[in-house]
């Protein structure tokens, strides 16, 4: 935080403390969805989940390696090939907790944050995140958007000096 004692408090400080929270509140749901999949990773093996499907009943073939993009290429889908994954082993198991571009391709729900157990504990702030990142943007849309009338001041540079307000006259 900066020291405010020679200026007036802005839309600047405002949005990087607000911001400084928002970067404090994304840590900590990193590690609320760590704990979130480990649960549900958990629930997945101890129902039986199939570990070549992941619960999804298909397979991708060739190797896709590090590639994030499954645009203009051709993908080939193959049921699983482990015997013990039927449809009613998928049922009880449900989807392990990851969520690929091939589920996103294929209409998949999200099985982290569809979950119950995300819903409980990181959903939440997810909320809180969200309502943050408005609250922000706002902030940013009116720091940017003075009318005339408005006092503007000065927070870098030699001249003129910081903490030198200004009334804007013109509206650009
Ligand atoms: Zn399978």
């Amino acid at each position: 935080m900066g020291d405010y004692g020679r200026r007036p408090y802005t839309y600047a400080d405002e949005i990087e403390r607000l911001s400084d929270i928002y970067d404090d509140v994304l840590k900590t749901h990193a590690e609320l969805v760590k704990a979130v999949k480990n649960i549900l990773f958990k629930r997945f093996k101890d129902a039986g989940g199939c570990d070549r499907c992941g619960g999804r009943g298909w397979i991708v073939s060739g190797d896709w390696g590090d590639s994030e993009y499954i645009y203009d290429k051709h993908v080939d889908y193959h049921h699983c090939d482990n015997l013990k994954c039927t449809p009613e082993s998928r049922n009880r198991s449900g989807l392990a907790p990851y969520y690929s571009m091939f589920d996103k391709a294929r209409g998949c729900i999200n099985p982290v944050v569809e979950s119950d157990v995300f819903k409980a504990i990181a959903g939440p702030l997810d909320e809180s995140l969200e309502r943050t990142m408005d609250v922000i943007q706002e902030l940013s849309y009116q720091q940017n958007n003075y009318l005339s009338g408005d006092d503007v001041v000065i927070l870098d540079g030699e001249i003129p000096p910081v903490g030198t307000t200004w009334k804007i006259l013109l509206y650009i």
